[in-house]
């Protein structure tokens, strides 16, 4: 499969000392209909209370341990090699976004820079949305850029693998829109992200008078409760910034463990991965999206993470990365998802 080859190219490169790829069914089937059960990683055995002891499993995590047995036959795959360099940014914009400046090549440049494992572009697809100002890009525009994408992850093979992805809207109703779209194009990976709670654009800064308006718990469950939809639709392989509605420091006090229960749970069961998107660090709330608790809850459930900076602009790319891989990796998380032709991969962090 061409996207085994182009990762085996990009492994042999420099960075995949394990990486394990789990077999998602027949390629170009997009996410729609994608099988449950893409479990989580094998780990090397360390001590912690998270493995099982002994037995054919006995290396591996009891999740994972308890989700091969579940699911067979299984395409696992191991690549020895070195470890990791800083993990793939997976989320980046372009001016074509309408907020966002660079030029592609500038990005990209950044990342070899930071000396990035890949780089995934995440254009705001032409989803009709209930705001007035230009954020996604065209039809046309996407037609560009498949194509300039195309030329860049030529011109630098065997420097940086270059990812051409989709960050999509989840609005009820826009479903179709976003099929069809994944039928069209290309892309290595989707992200569902929600923007919207109805017409409110919640996470634009003019917009934050509204946040008075809600009562802080019915507003978290409203936001999740569409996240849930939208990771349900099974329409995307990344779950966007996963409590974004903390954005501008609405955080909701006391013990909502009930809801990030359910948000890993779907995410588990429709086998999403979770990004870590580190633009958090710099807005008002101050830490990357998702919060700690919500990580420590997708680790055990043994749901996958994806690192995005969301750059709108090429020096963001890669931001606070270093801070974000220490996180993952105190929370248990020893590999980092990316997707080719939306297959995904586990590398080591
Ligand atoms: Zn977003
Ligand atoms: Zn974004």
């Amino acid at each position: 499969m061409s996207s085994q080859t182009d990762e085996g190219l990009a492994a042999s490169e420099s960075e995949i000392a394990q990486s394990v790829s789990f077999g998602r069914g027949p390629s170009g089937t997009g996410g729609a209909n994608r099988g449950v059960g893409a479990g989580p990683r094998a780990r090397p055995s360390r001590t912690g209370s998270v493995l099982c002891g002994g037995g054919r499993h006995g290396d591996l995590p009891l999740q994972y341990a308890a989700w091969r047995k579940r699911t067979t036959p299984l395409s696992l795959r191991l690549v020895e090699g070195p470890v990791s360099r800083l993990p793939a940014d997976i989320h980046l914009h372009s001016k074509l976004c309408g907020h966002a400046t660079g030029e592609l090549e500038e990005y990209i440049q950044r990342a070899v820079e930071l000396d990035l494992a890949a780089i995934g572009f995440s254009f705001h697809l032409p989803v009709t949305i209930p705001f007035p100002q230009k954020v996604n890009v065209t039809r046309e525009e996407l037609d560009t850029l498949v194509r300039d994408v195309a030329r860049l992850r030529d011109a630098y093979q065997g420097t940086i693998p270059v990812l051409f992805g989709g960050e999509a809207d989840y609005l009820p109703g826009a479903e179709d829109q976003v099929a069809a779209l994944a039928a069209d194009y290309p892309f290595d990976h989707l992200i569902g992200s929600v923007h919207f709670i109805g017409d409110w654009a919640f996470d634009h800064p003019a917009t934050v008078a509204r946040y008075a308006d809600w009562d802080r718990r019915r507003l978290y469950e409203t936001y999740f409760r569409l996240l849930c939809d939208a990771m349900r639709t099974g329409l995307f392989d990344i779950v966007g910034h996963i409590d974004l509605i903390k954005k501008f420091g609405h955080r909701l006090e006391g013990d909502w463990s009930d809801l990030v229960a359910e948000v890993c749970a779907v995410a588990r069961q429709r086998d999403l991965c979770v990004e870590i998107n580190t633009a958090g660090f710099d807005k008002p709330v101050g830490e990357q999206y998702a919060s700690e608790a919500i990580l420590r809850a997708c680790f055990a459930a043994g749901v996958p993470i994806a690192f995005g900076s969301d750059a709108h602009a090429p020096r963001e790319v890669g931001r606070h990365f270093p801070r974000a891989v220490a996180l993952a990796r105190a929370v248990g998380y020893d590999h980092t998802a990316r997707f080719r032709a939306r297959e995904r991969t586990l590398h080591p962090l």
